[in-house]
């Protein structure tokens, strides 16, 4: 029992131990930001400053946010490493982490404000998706860097930077989840990658910049488009996973097989990545339309940068069974198909979804 009583109190000790370390240095005049680094090339490293070829995911936050001067003016600054992986291996698993740690520290007073590092590679995909499944009103911001650590005129550090000053700001709440890079603000919704080593990668082709950003001072145009965080109907409650939903992309005599293979190893539902307006050959849209009517939701995308992919334009929606992505590219129609999917829900309330988020 004396024992028992010792070990009690000793634990208790390392946590207030614990608890005073961590609010050493906080300034209580400053907002709580807490970084969650998921990997990526901001958090790269290679041989030489000029190599192009680098290993991503290398370098721990606490590294990162001591190589960024001046980040702790701007908030008391916290790291926690989620993940360390370059984004290509960005999982649903580690999604669903992600989205129900930030969930947990929003719902707190203690925090005012989140920053995500994720590679570039697919930063969209996982910003748009905690888009529909955060449920909080306060910051959070997605960034990220073109060039590793180590290279000759990174620019990871001012994009933490700026995300930070984003994260730390009330007047960012309410918009949503944010991707800042390259000086500039973009909503998840709107933003895609555009360039494959360009710093000036990421754009908004369809509504533009959501504000701009210039070392820290920043300024928001407008609101963003689609309905996020706080009014999406969307709920990670219980869900561990996310039902398959695979891409087909279209071409010139395009193989139809594809969408019977992806429903034979699980898929439950498939974006086309048309051509033009949502298109694709006679032989796939057969293919589509005898996969929806067994219940696969199918949604036609397009492989095009920019542009609507509008419903019973060419291809008939109502007669094939087939749902329009209205303004989402293929990557982004698959984040809001897999949610979609979590439910029973009809093809009509799935365009419904489209035409609102
Ligand atoms: N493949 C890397 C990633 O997405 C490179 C892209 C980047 O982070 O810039 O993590």
């Amino acid at each position: 029992m004396k024992n028992h009583s010792l070990s009690v109190l000793s634990i208790i000790t390392t946590m207030c131990l614990f608890v005073s370390l961590n609010l050493m240095g906080q300034n209580k005049d400053l907002p709580n930001v807490i970084i969650l680094a998921t990997g990526g090339t901001i958090a790269g490293s290679a041989e030489s400053g000029t190599q192009a070829g680098y290993t991503s995911g290398q370098v721990g936050i606490e590294t990162m946010i001591e190589a960024v001067p001046g980040i702790k003016e701007l908030a008391n600054v916290t790291g926690e490493q989620l993940s360390n992986v370059g984004s290509q291996d960005m999982s649903v698993a580690i999604w669903i982490k992600l989205a129900n740690r930030i969930n947990e520290l929003l719902a707190t007073d203690d925090v005012d404000g989140i920053v995500i590092t994720h590679g570039t590679d697919t930063q969209e995909e996982t910003a748009f998706f905690l888009n529909l499944v955060v449920k909080s009103d306060k910051p959070v911001v997605t960034t990220g860097s073109m060039r590793p650590s180590t290279a000759v005129s990174a620019e990871g550090p001012l994009n933490l930077y700026n995300a930070v000053a984003i994260a730390a700001d009330t007047k960012a709440k309410g918009h949503g989840v944010l991707v800042v890079m390259n000086d500039q603000i973009h909503s998840a919704h709107g933003v895609t990658k555009t360039n494959t080593t360009s710093v000036q990668t990421f754009m908004s082709p369809m509504h533009g910049l959501t504000g701009a950003v210039l070392y820290g001072k920043h300024e928001f145009y407008h609101e963003p488009h689609g309905i996020h965080t706080t009014n999406s109907e969307f709920s990670l409650d219980g869900v561990t996973t996310l039902p398959r939903v695979d891409i087909v992309y279209g071409a010139v005599d395009s193989p139809a097989d594809l969408i019977e293979a992806s429903i034979k190893s699980g898929a439950r539902g498939i974006v086309i990545a048309g051509v033009g307006n949502g298109n694709m050959n006679a032989a796939t849209l057969a293919a589509c339309k005898k996969a929806a009517a067994t219940g696969i939701k199918v949604v036609r995308s397009t492989r095009v940068p920019t542009g609507y992919v509008l419903r019973n334009a060419e291809v008939n929606d109502d007669e094939n069974g087939t749902i329009a992505s209205d303004e989402l590219n293929a990557q982004k129609s698959r984040v809001l198909l897999m949610l979609a999917l979590l439910k029973e829900r009809s093809t009509e309330e799935v365009q419904r979804l489209f035409y609102t988020y």
